[in-house]
Formats: structure tokens, sequence, C-alpha cells
């Protein structure tokens, strides 16, 4: 199929000071987890971005000093030769596929506890570090001849960007970094040419731009990221101002809001193109080309960016990392194949955890080089076999389109009318409705495929899976919450759970309105529990949230989703009692022990509705494993389990899981490379 000319504008190339960008999607600098530590991997997938159209793909925050650390999350490096040479592998991936490769040059300043190098971090002053593990030590104001070694070393890392063969050098201007803390007086209290004035606070940034300007000059374009306040009228750092002051020095503006929650605000929170009138703003004052992040997935709203001067490029972490071929669906006319990016933020948690980072939507993001997965192919069929899945959840749904596009005869069996699984009961609650695109994606990719047979409002039991004769059977049949507080904090059932007005989690998505008090004891840590509790007091109900963490949903700080997700709640006045596990229950009344001491408590309420962890569904695999002989005798050749059923999880894991189960049917080897340094 042939691109819509509507989407022509998307495709026109633009230059950038010397280099020229054949089209408009850019992939931003976004981290990854695999940074300097695993170059191999980063490369491959750095690559697929390429091949899938995106005209410029840039490296994650990219390390010039040893002070600048954040371990355990590994950011990219350019301190050294070999440095250069790891990140040629990714220049070079990027580069064979027409597309231009960029560096954001980084230095932390005071978020950067250098746990790992054990190096004293320079700042515009001596700030206490504000990494995520809050570590006790402070940042070194700088001095004269520290200012001095600091520009030295943007011109060194420049100088080396050039051997790597980048095309745009980044200067990183904002994300509370070091030279992000110049411009901002909170931070900036110097009384020399480097603080007080918007003049002064600006000078360390104009200097840094014109420094590597001069080094890349001909060669490389120059980008500086920076942030515009979250509202424009509010603009108490004077970022505004300062932009001014620099709005032609650089040859490309990346823009961003100078508040993290909604530059990388989950969909729970935060919508498609949010930051608009930041960027508009940006572009209003400069005659340089502007990119910015705004979550796009939908080829008109990125159109209408484009055509009504909003910004150059469609600028995208998320959305590549969800389809990594979205420029080349949108050339192809193939939109309906686009995997859109359901903001779920599960890629960043894991980057934050400081592991190669996964994506819901997509099961092969990572795992391009070391298992070999690539988003768009993938292996035929290894013989004329049929497949049987059971349960057509996020495992289900994903195994039967990669089977079905490796060429099997595919039967999905689904007991709900519905497909969907806990997508149908969880997209439902608020804000997460984009969770359905899980959902949605894989039904449209399957009603496509002759191959795969879909029966919904079909529960299969043992007998009838063995009737079906199928060659290899997969069972996707998911978990079911528990409702008798067993989970993280406790491994033994509270007392009285089986007593009435205790409210299970699968009731609740089912639809089930208490008609009076709730309280719900979250030790599941992460969405649902928040989630059920805006629902229920949407519907006029009083809602307390107790937790036996410190903290109320605690995963969630790895989405960026914590610090709204408290707020709305406050906001909607659920009170939230924290570090007391559930110990028993009475007729109306919840007990409760402190973690710590031990000590009892107790909560009046009408109904109690406890969030801890699931039990997989797995009687039917038990019932098929006891009977494989029967199986096997009618010409069975292989049977399984995956997704929840197996082990209960997050949708990302489920999907994939199905994927490779999928993958991997039929395979006598499966790949799996080690990126690692080895030691020669
Ligand atoms: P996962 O996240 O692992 O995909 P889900 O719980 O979302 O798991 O989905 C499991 C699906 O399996 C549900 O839609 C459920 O209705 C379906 N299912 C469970 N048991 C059977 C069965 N015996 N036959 C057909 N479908 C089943
Ligand atoms: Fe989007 Fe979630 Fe994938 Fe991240 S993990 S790219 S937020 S779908």
């Amino acid at each position: 199929m042939a691109r819509d000319p509507r989407y022509d504008p998307l495709f026109e190339p633009i230059k950038i000071g010397p280099v020229t960008a054949p089209n408009r999607f850019y992939q931003v600098p976004h981290c990854t987890g695999m940074g300097y530590r695993r170059p191999q991997m980063l490369a491959a997938m750095r690559g697929v971005k390429a091949e899938g159209g995106w005209g410029v793909v840039c490296t994650e925050y990219c390390s010039i000093h040893a002070s600048s650390d954040e371990s355990p999350y590994p950011s990219a490096s350019l301190r050294d030769d070999d440095d250069v040479r790891n990140l040629r592998l990714m220049t070079d991936a990027v580069h064979a596929q027409g597309s231009l490769a960029g560096v954001e040059l980084w230095y932390g300043g005071h978020t950067s506890a250098n746990l790992y190098s054990r190096e004293v971090a320079l700042d515009v002053a001596s700030l206490a570090n504000t990494s995520s593990q809050g570590v006790p030590v402070q940042s070194q104001a700088m001095s004269k001849a520290d200012i001095r070694e600091f520009r030295d070393l943007h011109r060194k890392a420049a100088r080396r960007a050039l051997e790597a063969d980048f095309d745009i050098v980044y200067v990183y201007g904002n994300h509370g970094y070091l030279l992000h803390n110049f411009l901002n007086p909170y931070f900036n209290r110097r009384a020399d040419e480097y603080g007080g004035s918007i003049d002064n606070r600006v000078r360390l940034l104009r200097e840094v731009i014109e420094d590597v300007s001069e080094i890349v000059a001909g060669r490389s374009a120059v980008a500086v990221r920076y942030s515009m306040p979250m509202q424009l009228d509010d603009d108490d750092e004077g970022l505004i101002e300062c932009f001014q002051q620099i709005a032609e020095l650089p040859d490309l503006w990346d823009i961003t809001v100078n508040d993290y929650r909604y530059e990388m605000g989950s969909s729970r929170f935060v919508k498609e193109a949010a930051n608009q009138a930041a960027v508009a703003k940006v572009k209003s004052m400069t005659g340089k080309p502007v990119v910015s992040v705004g979550r796009f997935t939908s080829p008109d709203t990125m159109l209408a960016q484009v055509a009504n001067g909003t910004q150059d490029f469609i600028g995208a972490a998320r959305p590549s990392i969800a389809d990594p071929f979205l420029p080349r669906k949108i050339d192809q006319g193939r939109l309906e194949d686009i995997r859109e990016c359901i903001g779920c933020n599960v890629c960043y948690a894991h980057d934050s955890l400081g592991v190669p980072l996964r994506c819901t939507q997509n099961p092969t993001m990572g795992e391009e080089w070391r298992r070999g997965w690539h988003p768009e192919r993938i292996e035929s069929r290894h013989a004329d076999e049929s497949v049987l899945i059971v349960g057509a959840g996020p495992a289900g749904l994903e195994a039967a389109c990669a089977l079905g596009q490796r060429g099997y005869q595919v039967i999905l069996a689904e007991a709900e009318q519905e497909l969907g699984g806990r997508i149908n009961r969880e997209s439902r609650l608020p804000g997460l409705s984009e969770y359905a695109r899980v959902r949605d994606w894989r039904l449209g990719q399957l009603a496509g495929m002759e191959n795969v047979q879909v029966y919904p409002d079909n529960r299969l039991d043992v007998e009838s899976i063995l009737e079906l004769d199928s060659q290899h059977v997969i069972l996707a049949t998911g978990a079911t919450w528990r409702s008798d507080g067993v989970g993280r904090w406790s491994n033994l059932p509270f007392a009285g759970c089986d007593q009435d007005n205790v409210i299970g989690v699968e009731r609740i998505l089912e639809g089930f309105l208490p008609d009076g008090p709730v309280v719900i004891y979250d030790d599941d840590h992460y969405y649902l529990g928040s989630a059920i509790a805006l629902r229920l007091c949407s519907a006029g109900v009083r809602v307390a949230m107790v937790t036996p963490e410190v903290a109320l949903a605690g995963w969630s700080q790895h989405t960026e989703e914590h610090s709204l997700i408290m707020e709305t709640l406050i906001e909607a006045g659920v009170q939230i009692i924290t570090a007391k596990g559930l110990v028993g229950w009475q007729s109306g009344t919840v007990q409760l022990e402190c973690i710590y001491s031990g000590s009892e408590s107790i909560i009046e309420t009408d109904y109690l509705v406890p969030i801890s962890a699931r039990v997989a569904n797995d009687e039917l695999w038990h019932g098929l494993d006891s009977q494989r002989e029967k199986f096997t005798d009618r010409g069975g050749l292989s049977l399984q389990r995956t997704g929840d059923c197996r082990a209960p999880g997050i949708i990302a894991a489920a999907v994939y899981a199905g994927h490779k189960a999928a993958r991997e049917l039929g395979q006598t080897e499966v790949k799996f490379k080690r990126d690692r340094v080895v030691v020669k």
C-alpha cells in the first residue's frame, strides 16, 4: 500500500544546521537501562528504530565524566576511546538505514550520587543529592576553575562524539541537571558572573553551546534540550527569559516542560500532545527547528503538529518503543498496524530499576540483539502443524498473533464473550482506558489472519481440549485475585477472610458497588488499588486505603505515577494509612498490625476490599498434565502454559510470555546471548 499524500509533510527532509534529517520522525534521547553496560543490545535496538523509519535516533543521556554517574542506572558514556568504539556500533547501525544519530552529552550535578565512581559531583552550589536512592551526600559548589574544567569536558566529549560519527550533539540544559541548575534562581544563588541576573544565569549554558559548536562546526549539528515552564504565566525560574537570550544559538531545540510527572506522564494522568502550549511558545521565539514529545501515536495529531507549525519534528520516546516501525507504517499506508503506546511507563520503570527496558505493547523491545527478535519479522512455522490456545487475555492474544504470523493453523478459544481477559475489566477503571490498546491492536491483527480461528464464549475443559486433536496446546487461562490477604506482607490468610462484606477484587471489577464505607487493603502496590479507590469515590463511596508499606502504591514510583496517584487520592478525600498489615476482619471492624511494633489497631467500616496476590488459574493445566499420555496418543506434540496461569505478573510480562511461547514453538535451540564485557 502507498502512503496517503496527506501525510507527505511528515516525510519532508529538513536541515538541522549542517546535517539533513530524512523526515520528521525523531527519536529523542531516552533511557534504556542498557547504556554503557550493554552496547550491543543498545545498537541493535536503535538500529531497528532507524530501520522502522525514525529519521533521527538518539542515545540516552551520555556521561562525560566519572563524576556524572547515576549508578545503578546505566547511562551511555563518552569518556574514552573504548566508549567511542562502543557507540560506533550504534551510529553505524543507524547510518546503515540512512538516519541521523544524536548523542546527549550529560553532566548530572547534585542528582548524581556517583555510587560507582565515588567521585564528588560538581554543581552550581553545594546541594543535597536528590537521586531516588536519597543518598546523604552533597555536591561541591563549582569554583571558576571547576567551570573552566567543566567546559573543557564538553569540548573533549564533543570531539569524541565526532569520532563516534554522531550527526547531532546535544547540550543538556534541563531535567534538574547541572546546566539547568545554573539557570534556576532557586538553586543558583551565586554572587559571581554566573549568578544573579538572567544574563549571568544563562552564561554557562551559552558558553557550553558555543564551545560545542566550535568543536563540531560544519560536521555535526548542536541541539539543546531545554524545559519550558508547565504554566507559561508562572515562570518562576525565568526559563522564558533565559531562552530569549540563546534562542538562535543552537541548530535545534528539543523542548520539554519543567515537571517530569507531566513530561513523562502516564496515560492515567496525561494525554497525547499535552505540552503543546510550551512548544508553541518556543517555536514563536526561535527560527531554529524544534522537536518535542507528546506521546504521539495518532498520525493525524502528528500531521497537525507539523502542518500548523507547532513543531518541526515529531519527537518520540515511548511511541518509538511501542512501535519502532511507526513511521514506516504511515509511509506504507498501514495505519491500522500501528501498535500504539498505552502510556503505562513500564519501559521507564525498568530503566529506573537499572535493567534493560521492556514494553507492554512491544514484547521484542530490548530483545533485538540477545534473542534476535525483530518487531515486524518472525520465523515461519517449523512444520505444518496446529496450535490450540486457551484463553484470550494479553498472553493468549499475543501468542495467537505471533503464531498466526508464523503461519500455523491456530485455534484461539476464550470462555468469555469478549476477548481481552484482564484488560477488559481493568481498562474500564478511571484513567486506564488506553490499556485497551493491548487488546485492540491484537484483535485488529487477528482479524486479517485466515489461519487463526477465534472462538469466544467457549470454556474448554480437559476433554474438549483432547477432542480438538491440536498438535500443540498453549494454556493462557490467567489468574484470579485472592481475597484472603495472602501476599507480600503475609503468607497466611487474615482471620475472618471468609466472612460477609469481604469483597474480592474480581467482584469490584465486575461492577459491584458497596453501599457504605470501604477499606481497601493494598498489598499489591501498583495501579489497581488507587484506580479502584477512585472509581468508588466517584460513585460517592467513602474510602480509606491501608498499606503495609511505608508508602502507598510504592511500585508506581518507578512508573513516575506515584506523586499524581497520591495527589488524586488526597483530592478525592481518600484516607491513607501506611505501615499497617491486615490481620483480621470481624463484622465491620478491620484489625491492623503495625509492621514495626506489632501493636494492633482497628478501623470501623462496612466493607473490606483486600488486594494482595493472585492465584494462577492452573486447574486445566494440572488436568491436562496428568493426562499427557492421552494427549500424545492422539498426536499431541507439546503442551505448555504461559502468562498469568504460569506465574501471575504485570500485563507486560503476560504479553512477553505469550510472544516467547510463540517464538519458541518448534525451536530446538533457544537463542539468548549475553551482552557483557569479556576479558581477552
Ligand atoms: P493473561 O494476563 O495471562 O493473558 P488473563 O487473565 O488476562 O491472563 O486472561 C486469561 C483468559 O483466559 C481470560 O479471558 C479467561 O476468560 C480465559 N480462560 C480461563 N479459563 C479458560 C478456559 N477453560 N477456556 C477458555 N478460556 C479460559
Ligand atoms: Fe508505552 Fe507502556 Fe510500552 Fe512504555 S511500556 S512504550 S509506556 S506501552
